[in-house]
């Protein structure tokens, strides 16, 4: 069984739309592939409609979080999408995205670059609008040659000149308002060092007492030292432990299934969760 428990579509800042993203999805050999779009559920239903056969479909969502100043990302799995205190904060956060988009369009501006709100909204469409959708359109202007170059202290890395942050939610809320809604939690590349300031192995362990499920360890922006030490952390915090492509499409150079979750961890996975189920495609497994 080959299980990616963690995508990006179009409903956010991915480049392939949902359905492309299953079908693709299906081509790479996966059985499951979890749709993780940042602070959305919209594009469960297309990935849905078009599931093909063999291949399982995970609900979940990337929520935005950050604690003592430090933006983390933790991956809901399965949670009721209707749940009416979950589905506000994520509101919540996708709303000012757009203020917050447009603020980082204002600061680019100012130092010159002639980026616009239409440029930017035209490349996110109608997905929750993020930094990857400014930094594309930095390609497009010629300013940088990839989306990660505008990953910089100089353009848009957390800190950045032209960085502007958004509402995000306190991951101990997070869990909690996840497990209201029947869902389970995942601490997305939690030492991803590469994009700026981490949190301490104290908070994980924190977290992990509040109820956070588990880590994701298998992931691009974790070098195997990294990785080797997370699996002990959670092993001494009896946490799971996933791995995942954070497939973006083009906008990213990861690949899907290019790294895995263990097949009795997603079984785990599924087993604490009662918000939803995993979705068989047409013909099942
Ligand atoms: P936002 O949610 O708008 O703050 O944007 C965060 C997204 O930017 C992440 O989910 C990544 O997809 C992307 N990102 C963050 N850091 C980097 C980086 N160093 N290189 C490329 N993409 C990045
Ligand atoms: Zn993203
Ligand atoms: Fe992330
Ligand atoms: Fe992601």
């Amino acid at each position: 069984m080959r299980i990616d428990l963690h995508t990006h579509s179009t409903a956010s800042d991915g480049t392939d739309t949902p359905a492309e993203l299953v079908r693709k999805a299906a081509a790479a050999g996966l059985d499951v592939v979890a749709l993780t779009d940042h602070d959305t559920t919209r594009g469960h239903a297309e990935a849905r409609a078009a599931l093909p056969a063999g291949l399982t479909l995970v609900t979940g969502a990337e929520l935005s979080c950050r604690i003592d100043g430090v933006g983390v990302h933790m991956l809901a799995y399965l949670f009721d999408p209707e749940e009416p205190e979950l589905l506000a904060e994520r509101e919540l956060v996708r709303d000012d995205r757009v203020p917050r988009a447009r603020a980082m369009v204002r600061r680019l501006n100012e130092l010159g670059v002639p980026v616009t709100w239409e440029q930017v909204a035209r490349i996110a469409g109608d997905g929750s609008v993020g930094r990857p959708h400014v930094a594309s359109a930095l390609v497009e202007l010629g300013v940088v040659p990839t989306v990660g170059d505008a990953f910089t202290q100089e353009w848009l890395a957390d800190g950045g000149r032209a960085a502007v942050e958004k509402h995000e939610t306190d991951p101990f809320e997070a869990i909690r308002l996840v497990k209201g809604a029947g869902g389970v939690t995942v601490f997305a590349h939690p030492a991803a060092a590469k994009r700026g300031r981490t949190v301490p192995e104290s908070l994980i362990a924190d977290l992990a007492a509040a109820g956070l499920d588990g880590i994701e360890v298998d992931h691009m922006d974790h070098d195997e030292p990294t990785r080797a030490h997370l699996r002990g952390l959670a092993s001494e915090l009896g946490l799971l432990v996933t791995g995942s492509s954070d497939y973006h499409g083009s906008r990213k150079t990861c690949r899907l299934g290019e790294y895995t979750t263990d097949p009795e961890v997603y079984g785990e996975i599924t087993r604490r969760s009662f918000g939803a189920f995993p979705v068989p495609g047409a013909g099942g497994v």
